[in-house]
């Protein structure tokens, strides 16, 4: 059977939270069809990798390890990742839907004549039956992502080619580690045997990297403001509340384009997907856009003048009342207790 890959990002050492992410989905994937998971992990200095990627469930790794792989460039690592998918024919191949993700993803997938579902928030195996030819097709990856503005939610499979190739949100997966961790065997890659000069007319002569200045994608607590929240003062109310609490402040699209907020803590999914322990949602109604990015956080609290707002549906608790006399209310609570 052939295998599950995963393309692990790493920087300075340290993997990308989404490879982690992908992995942990793979390995459930990969238990599930009864394969085993494999992960990629190209660039410098990768001594002993390996063992965090198997602690993720990843049974084999490939490490190329060399200084023309580092830092990333599109050339050489998709001549790599092709390479060695020429080689293994892996059934399902995932990276992140981050920059370098969204970067060699259609490359590998073009090279390959694969196709590729960009921006996934879900992964499932399943089956299909084709309704012309009555040929029916099992083991396939449902590729699950917002389509048509977010208004529905496609399952797009590709039944006839390999690898089916999936970019996945950040933050939409668990990052868990294995119950019974992969086998980690490392099988060395020769980048040489894969890339050519022309792989690196591309010379990177200085890099600088920005700090990112809101940071709510891996906060426990998220205060997120909506339109409700009525005006940019208003607003500064979950500032001070998230300062109580110890809280990022997120905030929906509708507040963002009021000028509440800025577009970095736009959550959903035009934003960022978040899955904090606890969700306050102060003045937000839950349309789709929105929930896609949130849906998944442990506890979800809402508070909504109408009682029958849509995000009340998936909310744990739901306050119904004024945002401008509920938040004061709880950072007087929070601050004496
Ligand atoms: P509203 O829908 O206007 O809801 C305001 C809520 O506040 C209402 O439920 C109201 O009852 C309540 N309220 C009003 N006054 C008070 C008060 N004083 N106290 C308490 N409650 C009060 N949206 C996102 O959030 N993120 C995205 O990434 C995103 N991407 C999108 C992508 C596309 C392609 C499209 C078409 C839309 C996208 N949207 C996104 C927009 C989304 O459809 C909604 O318009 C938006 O989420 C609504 O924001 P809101 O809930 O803050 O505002």
């Amino acid at each position: 059977m052939n295998n599950i890959f995963v393309y692990c990002e790493i920087e300075d050492g340290k993997v990308a939270d989404v490879s982690l992410e992908l992995l942990t989905k793979g390995r459930v994937l990969a238990d599930t069809l009864g394969c085993e998971l494999e992960a990629l992990a190209l660039g410098h200095n990768l001594a002993g990798i390996e063992k965090e990627l198997a602690e993720y469930g990843a049974d084999r790794v490939h490490v190329a390890d060399c200084e023309c792989l580092a830092p990333y460039r599109t050339l050489p690592h998709a001549a790599v990742v092709c390479g060695i998918f020429k080689e293994e024919q892996p059934q399902i191949a995932l990276f992140g839907a981050t920059p370098v993700g969204r970067d060699l993803g259609p490359r590998v997938s073009s090279t390959l004549h694969s196709g590729l579902t960009a921006d996934c928030t879900s992964l499932e195996i399943g089956s299909h039956t084709d309704v012309k030819s009555g040929k029916e097709y099992k083991d396939l990856l449902y590729q699950i992502r917002p389509a048509f503005g977010g208004n529905i939610i496609a399952t797009i499979i590709n039944p006839d080619h390999r690898p089916q190739m999936a970019t996945v949100r950040e933050g939409v997966m668990k990052k868990e580690k294995a119950k019974t961790p992969g086998k980690g065997i490392v099988k060395k890659v020769d980048p040489k045997k894969y890339v050519n000069d022309a792989d690196f007319v591309v010379r990177i002569i200085d890099r600088q990297i920005e700090e990112r200045k809101i940071n709510i994608k891996g906060a426990p607590v998220i205060v997120a403001g909506g339109y409700g929240m009525g005006s940019k003062e208003n607003f500064d109310l979950l500032f001070e509340l998230a300062d109580v609490l110890g809280a990022e402040v997120g905030a929906s699209r509708a507040a963002v384009d009021a000028g509440m907020a800025e577009h970095g803590r736009q959550v959903g999914q035009t934003g960022v997907t978040v899955r904090p322990k606890l969700y306050i949602a102060c003045g937000i109604s839950g349309q789709i856009q929105h929930t896609a990015g949130m849906d998944q956080s442990s506890m979800i609290i809402s508070i909504n003048t109408d009682p029958d707002a849509p995000i009340n549906k998936i909310a744990d608790y739901a306050i119904t009342g004024d945002v401008t006399e509920v938040i004061p209310k709880m950072i007087k609570y929070y601050k004496q207790n």
